[in-house]
């Protein structure tokens, strides 16, 4: 099976294998694994933040992420088309007590300012509404076809925040995706956010875990709610150890996946049936099927060996890893074609 449904079927390296097995371990509920330690201090550098913690999930981190930014009774402001708002089961208003506040997501990722500033109420002093606390920006944009917020926005975005007494939360699931695509440093992209998650697991190829960085306090704060969601895990370091080497050899790659993304879009554009939205920025490809049901397609594409994912809208969402090469887009893109005939 050539699987392109999500980053999150890549598998661990060999040299994540072997780093699992020597990694020295302690109890990390007590701050005694040291190899957490050193995970949590190099993502803490590479973020640019004070400090980091590791968590089970991207779910979890930001979860935990809104509840130590955000009191109960407040809201968030995220995107209608974030992973916060639609994947992540209401977690903010069942666990926190927090509402959500959906903006539309732009074309580009973005929210725009003006519908920002609409979701605020007029009177703050008016005890009808709920007070925004927090505004969450997701880098790359994953429903919008994988896409970087531009720098100068999430500045502006951040600013406005600021402005008007939130902080913001950036959903980095993918952040090193949008610095290989970028050229700039993650430190550079995570500077415009109070905090930030970001996920081990998905195409920098560890088996488990996310990273929450911010400052000192924050994580402080963040550490005593991921025990409560039950998130305090005991010799962690096997997971750590992954995450050192996802950190240390996977994010350079990530170029490759990028590539592969291009080559996909550039051989789907070849053929009529198929219409690619957007050339792709980083790893995530959205395209739709004319002439025939997105979903007859991916059960046809799929018994012929290719594993793509419907994503709403009559839109099909394709993904590449670390465990594909030129070949395996190659090789799809003959059975997709096929599959056409
Ligand atoms: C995958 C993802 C998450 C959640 O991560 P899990 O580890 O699957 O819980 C959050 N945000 C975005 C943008 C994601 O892509």
């Amino acid at each position: 099976m050539i699987e392109m449904r999500s980053d999150t079927f890549t598998l661990p390296t060999a040299a994540m294998m072997a780093a699992m097995a020597a990694a020295p371990l302690g109890d990390d509920v007590y701050g005694e694994d040291p190899t957490v330690n050193r995970l949590e201090a190099l993502a803490a550098q590479r973020l640019g933040k004070q400090a980091a913690c590791l968590v089970p999930s991207g779910t979890m981190a930001n979860l935990a992420s809104i509840m130590a930014h955000a009191p109960r009774g407040a809201s968030l402001i995220a995107g209608s088309e974030s992973d916060i708002y639609l994947y992540e089961a209401a977690g903010a208003a069942v666990c926190g007590g927090v509402s959500y506040s959906a903006v539309p997501n732009q074309p580009d990722g973005t929210l725009k300012l003006t519908d920002l500033t609409e979701a605020i109420p007029p009177d703050p002093d008016d005890p009808q509404f709920a007070m925004p606390a927090l505004l969450c920006l997701e880098n790359t944009q994953n429903r919008c076809g994988g896409v970087v917020l531009p720098q100068q926005y999430q500045a502006e975005a951040y600013a406005w925040a600021k402005a008007h007494g939130l902080n913001v939360h950036l959903d980095g699931a993918r952040i090193f995706n949008a610095a290989v695509a970028s050229g700039l440093a993650a430190s550079e992209i995570a500077k415009h956010a109070d905090s930030v998650q970001f996920c081990l697991s998905k195409g920098l190829s560890a088996p488990i875990g996310s990273i929450v960085a911010g400052t000192t306090d924050f994580v402080g704060r963040v550490r005593r709610i991921r025990k409560m969601l039950g998130g305090g895990m005991r010799q962690a370091g096997v997971i750590a150890a992954a995450g050192i080497v996802a950190l240390d050899e996977m994010v350079d790659r990530l170029a490759v996946d990028h590539e592969l993304a291009r080559r996909l879009a550039d051989g789907l554009k070849q053929m009529p049936a198929i219409e690619v939205e957007a050339e792709p920025q980083t790893n995530i490809l959205l395209f739709r099927v004319h002439d025939l049901e997105w979903s007859s397609f991916v059960d046809a594409v799929a018994t012929a060996g290719v594993a793509l994912m419907g994503f709403g809208h009559g839109r099909i969402r394709a993904v590449t890893h670390s465990g594909l090469s030129a070949d395996d887009i190659d090789q799809a893109l003959e059975i997709i074609a096929k599959v056409l005939k």
